[in-house]
C-alpha cells in the first residue's frame, strides 16, 4: 500500500465506511494536485466536508510538505542541510541560538534553535521530538524549544528533497515552498530599508506571465524592469491579504533574451480561497446584491457609513451621499464578494449620485428603491471582473474591482460557433 492508498484509508476508516474509497481518493487528488494542499490539511477538510470528525486524524510524525505555520507538536525525521549559530545575550547571559535549514523526502524547512540537545552538524541525520512551528515573514519555521528532544540517526538514514516546483504565476501559493517561475518584470521600485540596524536593497514591483501577475520583492538583487527572468528558489509568502513573490541571492536567477506575453486568464474562485490574488480577472454571474448596497452616507472625515447624522468618532456632521454596490458573484466554483465604487455604480445604474438622491426623494425617502434598481440590473448577469481578491478567514473572498464588463451571451455562443467551424463540424 503506498503513502496515498494509507491517506485515503485514514479517511475513510474515519468516516466509518460511509464514503467510498474511489470519492474520497478523487477529492484527496484534487486537494493535493490542484489546490497544492499539504495532505494533513487536505485529509482535514476533506473529513469535515464529508461529514466526519477531523480531530479524530492523528499525525504523530510529519513530513516538512505537512507542517503549518502554527504547529504545537511536531515529530520528524530530518537531515540538516544547513546549520549556523549566532551569540546573543539575554539576562546578562551570553547565549547561543542556531538556525538553517533542514529537510526530508518531501522538501525543506528553515529552522531556529534556542537549545540543541546534541551538537549538529551539517549533514547530521536527526529525530526531533515535540518541535513546533511559527510563521516568520509569511514563511513557515520549525522552532527547537525548551521541550524538544534530539536524537541522531545513522547517517544518510534521511533523504532530502530540495522541492523546487515549476509554477505559472496564476498556481503560486504560499504552500507551496520554494518555486521556480519565468516571469517578466513590469514594474520595480528599489526602497532601502533597515533589517536589525543593516540597510538592505529591496527591489518591489509586479512580475507577470502568460497566466497573470503578482507583486514580488527582491532582496539584495537588482531587477529591472523589462527584463524577462527564471527564477528558481524563490517563495510566496501571503502580504496584505494577497500572494506575494518573494526572492533573494539564494535563488538560482536566470535572466532570458526571449519575451513573454503577459496576459490574464480567468482564475476560479476555489483556486483564490486561502490565498487570494492580485490584480486577477474572474467571471461569473452576480447572485445577490448585499445590504449596504446603493444610496449610502458617509462621515465626510472618515469615511464610515452612517445611518444618522452622528458619527460614532467625529459626532454632529454633515455626511456625504455616495453609491456603492456589494454583490456576490458566482463561478461555479464558489463565491465572492465584489465591491463596485460609486463611479462603476453610477456607470451600471446609468444615473448620478444626485439622480440618486432625488429618485430616493421622490419616493419619500425609501432608500432601498436604489438597491433594487441595482438588483434589477445584476442579478442573474454574467460578468467579467478584475481587481485585487483578499482573502480572509472570517469572510472569504472579496474583490474590490478595478475594472468590470458584461459578458455578452451572445457573443460566446458566436466564439462557440466559430470554433467549431474552424474543427469543421
Ligand atoms: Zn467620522
Amino acid at each position: 500500500m503506498d503513502d496515498f492508498d494509507r491517506h485515503v484509508d485514514d479517511i475513510y476508516n474515519i468516516l466509518g465506511g460511509k464514503v467510498d474509497r474511489e470519492t474520497i481518493a478523487k477529492e484527496l487528488r484534487n486537494w493535493i494536485v490542484n489546490f497544492k494542499v499539504p495532505i494533513i490539511e487536505a485529509k482535514r477538510s476533506i473529513v469535515s466536508k464529508l461529514g466526519g470528525d477531523p480531530s479524530k486524524l492523528t499525525n504523530n510524525e510529519k513530513k516538512v510538505v505537512d507542517l503549518g505555520p502554527n504547529d504545537a507538536r511536531v515529530d520528524i525525521k530530518l537531515k540538516v542541510i544547513t546549520i549556523n549559530s549566532k551569540e546573543y545575550e539575554l539576562d546578562g547571559i551570553n547565549r547561543k541560538m542556531y538556525y538553517g535549514i533542514v529537510g526530508d523526502e518531501t522538501g525543506t524547512i528553515p529552522f531556529t534553535a534556542w537549545k540543541l540537545d546534541v551538537e549538529l552538524r551539517k549533514g547530521d541525520c536527526v529525530e526531533v521530538k515535540n518541535a513546533y512551528t511559527r510563521e516568520w515573514q509569511g514563511k513557515v519555521q520549525l522552532v527547537f524549544g525548551n521541550n524538544t528532544k534530539l536524537s541522531l540517526l545513522p547517517p544518510n538514514s534521511v533523504n532530502v528533497k530540495t522541492t523546487i516546483n515549476p509554477a505559472k504565476i496564476v498556481e503560486l501559493h504560499p504552500k507551496m515552498g520554494f518555486v521556480e517561475v519565468v516571469g517578466k518584470i513590469l514594474e520595480a521600485n528599489p526602497k532601502e530599508v533597515m533589517v536589525d540596524g543593516v540597510p538592505r536593497k529591496v527591489y518591489e514591483g509586479i512580475i507577470g506571465d502568460d497566466t497573470g501577475e503578482i507583486p514580488f520583492s527582491a532582496w539584495d538583487i537588482e531587477v529591472h524592469k523589462g527584463d524577462v527572468l527564471r527564477i528558481s528558489g524563490a517563495y510566496v509568502r501571503t502580504f496584505r491579504g494577497m500572494p506575494q513573490l518573494v526572492f533573494d541571492p539564494r535563488a538560482s536567477i536566470e535572466k532570458r533574451e526571449e519575451n513573454i506575453d503577459v496576459r490574464e486568464i480567468p482564475v476560479t474562485l476555489e483556486s483564490l480561497e486561502g490565498k487570494g490574488g492580485f490584480n486577477v480577472l474572474v467571471e461569473g454571474v452576480i447572485i445577490d446584491v448585499k445590504k449596504g448596497s446603493g444610496l449610502i452616507y458617509r462621515c465626510p472625515e472618515c469615511g464610515r457609513v452612517l445611518t444618522s447624522t452622528i458619527c460614532p468618532v467625529h459626532g454632529k456632521v454633515t455626511p456625504k451621499p455616495d453609491l456603492r454596490i456589494k454583490a456576490v458573484l458566482d463561478d461555479g466554483t464558489g463565491g465572492m464578494i465584489c465591491i463596485f465604487n460609486r463611479e462603476q455604480t453610477e456607470k451600471i445604474l446609468g444615473i448620478d449620485v444626485n439622480k440618486a438622491i432625488s429618485i430616493v426623494q421622490e419616493n419619500f425617502g425609501n432608500m432601498m428603491v436604489i438597491r433594487e434598481m441595482i438588483e434589477e440590473k445584476l442579478i442573474a448577469v454574467p460578468m467579467r471582473l478584475r481587481g485585487n481578491v483578499i482573502s480572509k478567514e472570517k469572510y472569504g473572498l472579496t474583490m474590490l474591482v478595478r475594472d468590470f464588463d458584461f459578458i455578452n451571451l451572445e457573443d460566446i455562443a458566436k466564439n462557440a460557433e466559430n470554433l467549431l467551424e474552424e474543427l469543421g463540424w
